[in-house]
């Protein structure tokens, strides 16, 4: 096992810079908070999000009139971000360049509540190096049919298995259904080289125990089983980030989670952004330290 560093905390910033307007907004009906809430709580987590949300290209889930109305993913400026939003140009497949959009400071997490975003999501790769990624994530995608246990064991044998080909590997509750397991990797393979050895490590596991896990998409070969979501690792794809909001019910939270921890964990999604406190607390502890930090490279499989 590599011995991970701490995640150095960013240190709190200066007053923001970023105005956020109707604060009394609802964003999330069932539950009540509003937009002054989501805002508060990225101020307060921004320490905690940004060495995972900072200096890689990023698509935002946008709601401006609240979770319950239209959504939508976006990933270029509009023009009307503001200067606390970088850009970083990246070629589409048709060969234009396209400039994504990319964040360095608790500004910008706030110029983008602003802007009616409720979910960050980023690259595997980072904006100084968009061609090389420097994360693998498996996505564990549950049937309709199966508990929270079920998708925990398998999170923990996926450990297991990056393990024994010698990658450290770590845990997040989507603040959805499912769990990602997270390899970080420093940064040197290519992006094909990155999709190709995740669809076979998926493909390895499906064939090991076809009852439990499945490696394609398709719907109908994904009854009673765990679909291992592999192609967040194509060139482009995104998974939430670290201490990202969720657009659902009850304004839960993406949140890293030991794999101790995990094991006694009983529901999918126990955190919400009213919990800002509790998580900044939480992640002092010795179980999170070093998550989601390791210096590691993709080994031959
Ligand atoms: P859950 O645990 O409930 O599955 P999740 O975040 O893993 O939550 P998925 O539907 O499995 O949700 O999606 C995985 C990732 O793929 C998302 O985090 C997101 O970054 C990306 N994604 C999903 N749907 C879209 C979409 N329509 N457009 C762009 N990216 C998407
Ligand atoms: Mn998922
Ligand atoms: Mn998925």
């Amino acid at each position: 096992e590599v011995t991970p560093e701490r995640a150095e905390p960013v240190p709190a910033e200066k007053p923001s810079a970023v105005t956020i307007s109707n604060r009394e907004r609802v964003i999330f009906p069932d539950s009540g908070e509003t937009k002054g809430d989501l805002a508060d709580y990225y101020a307060a987590i921004a320490p905690l999000m940004l060495p995972f949300a900072a200096d890689r290209p990023i698509s935002l889930v946008r709601c401006p009139q609240g979770r319950g109305k239209k959504c939508f993913f976006q990933k270029h400026d509009s023009g009307s971000f503001g200067a606390a939003m970088k850009h970083v140009p990246i070629a589409e497949k048709d060969g234009s360049i396209e400039d994504y959009l990319y964040l360095d400071s608790a500004d910008g997490l706030a110029a983008c509540v602003q802007m009616g975003t409720i979910e960050f999501h980023g690259w595997g790769s980072r904006a100084e190096d968009v061609e090389r990624p420097d994360r693998m994530i498996f996505d564990l995608d549950p049937d309709e049919g199966l508990d929270f246990e079920a998708v925990k064991t398998a999170a923990k044998h996926i450990h297991d298995r990056l393990a024994d080909i010698g990658l450290a590997s770590f845990a997040m509750l989507s603040g959805g259904k499912g769990v990602h397991v997270i390899a970080p990797l420093s940064p040197g393979h290519t992006w094909d080289q990155h999709k190709d050895f995740a669809r076979r490590f998926a493909e390895a596991l499906s064939m090991a125990e076809p009852e439990r896990f499945v490696a394609t998409m398709s719907k109908a070969k994904r009854v009673g089983k765990i679909f291992i979501d592999w192609l967040r690792n194509q060139r482009g794809a995104t998974a939430v980030l670290p201490y990202s909001a969720r657009a659902r019910e009850g304004a839960p939270v993406a949140v890293p989670i030991a794999w101790g921890e995990l094991a006694a964990q009983e529901h999918a999604h126990p955190f919400s952004i009213s919990d800002a406190e509790r998580l900044l607390a939480r992640s002092k502890g010795k179980g999170l330290a070093g998550w989601g930090f390791a210096e590691q490279h993709l080994p031959d499989f």
